[in-house]
């Protein structure tokens, strides 16, 4: 005999309210803002092609649980700062939050929170069960010390131990974080609770962090390539890459794409680009950047200023720093084909919407950046089950299921003629909502 139908038990009539309601602009995710987000016009319009109505709209709009924390530490030069840590976890109904922990001057609540949002939507989209989180620290890491680094890190898991863990919420390298910020937070943790590989990912090799992990965004950016250029048709041999962004993703996207015969002809830092015809020299890049801190005057290139870069004539443009990268002001000069968004949120709803106009393709951060949080997902299978798996294994299992993904999000945007963007909503919110439903709400 066949079940009710379990779609019945969400209402359609909306969340009535929340309480207490919030006080200020910015205590809640939703609709506090002037301009609605890339991800929340994503998911509403999402939400309005599957016939969802305005509850699972508002359930992926507000997020689970959103901790603010101040971190106080003693500087190399003897006096106190404090700085503000934030930890957001949108969504675990399909599976514990993951999402990366980032330093930077600009990090703050809002910016966490759409962070987060997106990670429950790749997570989704990539059908690992996982869900969604994100955290940062608002602080410069390139004028602090390690000691200073390693300090501030392990008081922010001294803060929010309690919230984070293998079951719960498990952060991973993001911009201005790496492998070596995920060891001090394996420590810390660890000190704590036992013995816990699996409450970070991204960590050291020699931690039980997983081969393959530091090059897989990077990777998964070529994989996600390799499988649009199929779909269309279209021969990567003789294609054009620009690339913005010279840190994990940025450097690894280039390294991948250059591996399938693309040239990758230009690419940036926060403060130098460079350029040049036949194809950039990427080892002799690397050897510039750390011997003299910027790509500029490398031999054999040309210096650009970083906001030309936008501007070079190429096939696949891929920003691979920071968001809000393409915008109103910079989204007429664009002279590419394809955007593969290597950053998280790199295109304003707005240029989104001009891009579209101008017949230039996307292909999402929900997508296009998902190696990351898949071979992390891949770690933290490896620790719980004490295994390691080889590197051929990571390989072959990122290829699988990032190709398996893009060619779903491919036949999906042909079928329902719809652009890559809303495509992958579509099926992530979907799966949300399946889970959201099945455990009765
Ligand atoms: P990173 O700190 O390693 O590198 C960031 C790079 O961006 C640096 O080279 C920096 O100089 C450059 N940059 C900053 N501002 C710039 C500007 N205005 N113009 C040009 N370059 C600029 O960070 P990352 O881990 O490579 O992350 C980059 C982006 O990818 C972020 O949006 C992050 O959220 C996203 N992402 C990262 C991962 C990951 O595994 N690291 C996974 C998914 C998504």
């Amino acid at each position: 005999m066949n079940s009710p139908a379990v779609s019945s038990r969400i209402p359609h009539v909306g969340i009535a309210a929340i309480f207490p309601p919030p006080k200020n602009p910015g205590d809640s995710m939703s609709n506090t803002h002037a301009t609605p987000t890339s991800y929340e016009i994503s998911v509403g319009a999402a939400c309005k092609r599957l016939g969802y109505g305005p509850t699972i709209e508002s359930l992926l709009s507000l997020a689970a649980l959103e901790l603010k924390v101040e971190i106080p530490i003693v500087r190399d030069n003897g006096e106190l700062a404090i700085f503000t840590g934030y930890r957001v976890q949108h969504q675990n109904v399909r599976g514990p939050c993951k999402g990366g922990l980032r330093y930077h001057p600009d990090v703050d609540i809002q910016e966490v929170r759409e962070l987060a949002a997106l990670m429950t939507m790749k997570t989704a989209l990539v059908n690992i069960p996982l869900g969604g989180g994100k955290g940062g620290i608002a602080c410069n890491p390139h004028e602090m010390s390690q000691r200073e680094l390693e300090v501030l890190t392990r008081k922010f898991v001294k803060r929010i131990h309690r919230e984070i863990g293998p079951n719960s919420d498990i952060m991973a390298p993001d911009v201005g974080t790496n492998a070596q910020t995920m060891g001090w937070i394996h420590s810390e943790y660890s000190a704590i609770y036992g013995h816990s590989p699996a409450a970070v990912t991204g960590k050291p090799l020699a931690l039980g962090g997983s081969p393959g992990r530091n090059t897989a965004t990077g990777h998964g950016i070529a994989i996600v390539v390799a499988e649009y250029a199929r779909h269309h048709r279209m021969p990567l041999k003789g294609s054009t890459a620009v690339v913005q962004g010279f840190g994990n993703v940025g450097f690894h996207a280039a390294q991948a794409l250059a591996a399938l015969g693309i040239k990758v002809v230009a690419i940036s830092d926060s403060r130098s680009a460079v350029y040049r015809d036949g194809g950039i020299d990427l080892a002799a890049l690397s050897d510039q950047k750390h011997a003299r801190g910027s790509l500029k005057d490398t031999e054999g290139h040309d210096s650009l200023e970083p906001d030309a870069l936008f501007e070079i004539p190429c096939d696949f443009l891929v920003p691979a720093a920071l968001g809000d990268a393409i915008h109103a002001g910079n989204v007429a000069r664009l002279a590419c084909r394809i955007i593969v968004e290597g950053a998280n949120a790199p295109v304003t709803a707005e240029a989104d919407l001009t891009l579209r106009e101008r017949g230039i393709a996307v292909i999402p951060d929900i997508l296009a950046n998902a190696g990351g949080v898949i071979v992390s997902y891949f770690e933290w299978v490896q620790n719980l089950q004490r295994q390691v798996w080889a590197l051929e294994t990571v390989d072959a299992e990122l290829e699988r299921l990032l190709g398996n993904a893009t060619r779903e999000v491919l036949a999906h945007a042909a079928g329902a003629d719809l652009d890559l963007r809303s495509a992958a909503f579509d099926i992530a919110v979907r799966r949300v909502k399946e889970a959201l439903e099945a455990t009765g709400l």
